[in-house]
């Protein structure tokens, strides 16, 4: 099959990669020169573990292209995936101002019937909008499906090629049948291909995100209940895990969400709910409990160290929003940076892969950035571990604790035991344990 992946960033460069290693001729079209440039030299832009050899491999056998052309990336394809930025607008909404503008562009170089798929998270409506818009631009026929996407940054390829399940809202049968077409090799261990009407689709992703977001948030909640009456979350975590009506996923207490999806697509939903004159309470509040999540350790350092922290050095281990990615979009390593930055903190950072996107953010500005993350914490008063990277899990504990002038550790994914913490002679604080 012909098919054409415009916005070729975290979600279109995996689909279209993965498009291409199932047989697919493939071209991935971004309007972003620098990034197309360096995807023709064999650079992935992004951090995606198995990215690079899937690209290499497709590109080398011609599955695979890449373009910024968008009339020969419309020409040449038959179903165009649409898979650009919907960020949040002022007031929470997604601003669909990319995929309206890519629709039109589409309409534009029409040569054909196409199938136009919104890969994007978009808010209910969308589809009919790009329909409107396209068919203002073109006499040839359009079908327009939603194909929300699942995958999760750092497991990408495994959550691509091997989907729970698939997503199609669509309102003809030639787009349902291209649509399972293209997607049947993906599915072959059973899991289904949910076909639906296409508003079901659009809210079936924010459905999603919004629940898992909840978890997170409700799980905050207790831990911080769990603070203040002397429980142990991480008991309690246990003790509701095993009953399979809950489940072990997306239940582990920490310094908050982030990521390019959670936020913006609880905002998007309760902007949406909005629209409709109806007030999506719990959602409201997983957001505030978030917003303030984000900052939970400060007080916990401000306990420990002084209210003003002029004249401190405190070392952050992890910097992107979650391990295996670089990506910082509404990381919470950025607010614990500004939070202390505030406060007066001279601040260390170490990342094993975002400090290109923490310079390119400019937080090299507010922090210093450490090729070695003992290094990094050096003649510091306080270790807050941030993010809960693989490498930060089983340190040298004696080393930590030369380097370190205080021996504090502030641990925001409870990844350290508090006994052997309190045993090695550190003061160690962490979320929803005593
Ligand atoms: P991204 O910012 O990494 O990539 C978007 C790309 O689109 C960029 O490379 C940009 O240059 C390109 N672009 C913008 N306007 C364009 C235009 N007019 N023509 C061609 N290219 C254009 O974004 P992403 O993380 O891949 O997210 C894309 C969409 O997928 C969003 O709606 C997001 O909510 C959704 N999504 C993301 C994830 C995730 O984990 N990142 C998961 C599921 C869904």
């Amino acid at each position: 099959m012909k098919v054409a992946v415009i916005g070729s960033g975290y979600v279109g460069l995996v689909a279209g990669a993965c498009f291409a290693e199932s047989g697919n001729q493939v071209i991935c079209m971004d309007k972003d020169q620098r990034k197309i440039d360096s995807l023709l030299n064999g650079i992935i832009p992004i951090y995606e573990p198995g990215l690079d050899a899937m690209v290499e491999k497709n590109a080398k056998n011609g599955h695979l292209r890449f373009s910024t052309n968008m009339k020969e990336t419309v020409e040449q394809s038959t179903i165009i995936f649409i898979a650009v930025g919907t960020p949040p607008d002022e007031d929470g909404s997604a601003d669909l101002s990319m995929v309206l503008g890519v629709a039109k562009e589409i309409g534009q170089h029409m040569n054909g019937w196409k199938v136009v798929v919104d890969k994007s998270t978009v808010p209910v409506g969308t589809a009919k909008k790009v329909r409107a818009v396209i068919e203002k631009e073109t006499k040839h026929p359009v079908d327009v499906v939603s194909n929300p996407e699942f995958l999760k940054e750092g497991a990408a390829i495994d959550d691509f090629m091997y989907p729970d399940r698939v997503v199609i809202g669509v309102s003809s049968t030639k787009a349902t049948e291209v649509m399972r077409e293209l997607y049947t090799p993906f599915v072959r261990t059973g899991n289904p291909i949910v076909v639906m009407d296409v508003v079901s689709a659009e809210m079936t992703k924010y459905a999603a995100n919004s629940m898992l977001a909840t978890k997170i948030s409700f799980m905050n909640e207790i831990a911080n209940l769990c603070d203040r009456v002397g429980a142990n979350v991480e008991n309690v975590r246990q003790g509701i895990a095993t009953d399979s009506r809950i489940g072990h996923s997306f239940i582990f207490p920490g310094v908050g969400y982030g990521g390019s999806c959670f936020p913006k697509d609880v905002k998007a939903l309760i902007r949406t709910a909005r629209d409709y004159h109806f007030d999506t309470r719990i959602l409201r509040s997983v957001e505030d409990v978030n917003d303030d999540q984000k900052k939970i350790l400060i007080p916990k350092i401000q306990k420990e160290l002084g209210n003003d922290l002029t004249g401190k050095t405190i070392t952050l281990w992890g910097l992107s929003f979650k391990p295996k990615t670089d990506d910082m979009r509404e990381a919470s390593s950025r607010v614990i940076i500004h939070e202390l930055h505030k406060l007066g903190a001279k601040i260390n950072a170490h990342d094993p892969v975002a400090m290109d996107e923490a310079r390119r953010l400019k937080l090299d500005e507010k922090v210093t950035l450490f090729d070695d993350n003992y290094e990094a914490l050096k003649d510091s008063d306080a270790l807050v571990l941030v993010t809960e990277w693989l490498e930060y899990r089983e340190p040298d504990y004696e080393k930590m604790k030369n380097l370190l002038r205080t021996p504090a550790v502030f641990d925001g994914r409870n990844i350290y035991k508090p006994e052997k913490m309190r045993d090695m002679g550190f003061t160690y604080y962490s979320i929803g344990r005593p």
